[in-house]
């Protein structure tokens, strides 16, 4: 039984897409599979821009007997799980959910066999992420500094749409994602 992982994401029409990653399979880069939007240097290329060229790698660790992603791209850190991972690697679970800039993937099934039964053992559902860190674009407002309502970023220069007054010295509020 082989070791694998499988991705599922949505491409740039909006359709449903997915790979399967098997613990070695070939690649550019034999031993990992790596994602960007480099086709030279990429065994699984997305278009988007946020993407960066050579982005994360996945691999399957022998010694914890479990997939593992890790970043390529310090200046652009995917968000795995709710957490930036900006240096070493984060463990993919069932479920697990990472970011390549704007591109959300989601691991949708894992496989891993055990080495001491020779079973195929599923690895239990990942944790939901927290809610600290947003998990994908996020949209911003200003607060008016004399009657507190929200105007959209665009108002900077024109002032407060409930009472004009100048947003110059308003504060920046997130509305969400
Ligand atoms: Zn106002």
């Amino acid at each position: 039984m082989t070791n694998q992982l499988t991705l599922d994401w949505k491409d740039e029409a909006g359709v449903r897409q997915n790979q399967i990653i098997q613990d070695g399979q070939p690649s550019k880069n034999p031993g990992t599979f790596r994602l960007g939007r480099d086709p030279a240097k990429c065994d699984l290329v997305f278009s988007h821009q946020s993407v960066s060229g050579l982005h994360v790698e996945i691999f399957f660790d022998r010694e914890s007997n479990e997939f593992k992603v890790r970043n390529l791209r310090p200046s652009n850190p995917p968000l795995v799980d709710g957490n930036i991972l900006d240096r070493g690697e984060a463990k993919l679970s069932l479920g697990s959910r990472i970011y390549l800039g704007q591109v959300q993937l989601e691991v949708t099934a894992v496989a891993a066999a055990d080495p001491e039964s020779q079973q195929t053992v599923l690895l239990s559902p990942a944790p939901a992420p927290p809610n600290r860190l947003p998990t994908g674009p996020m949209k911003y407002g200003l607060q008016c500094p004399k009657c507190q309502r929200i105007s959209p970023y665009a108002h900077l220069e024109s002032g407060c749409s409930w009472c004009g007054t100048s947003l110059a010295a308003a504060a920046s509020v997130v509305l969400g994602p």
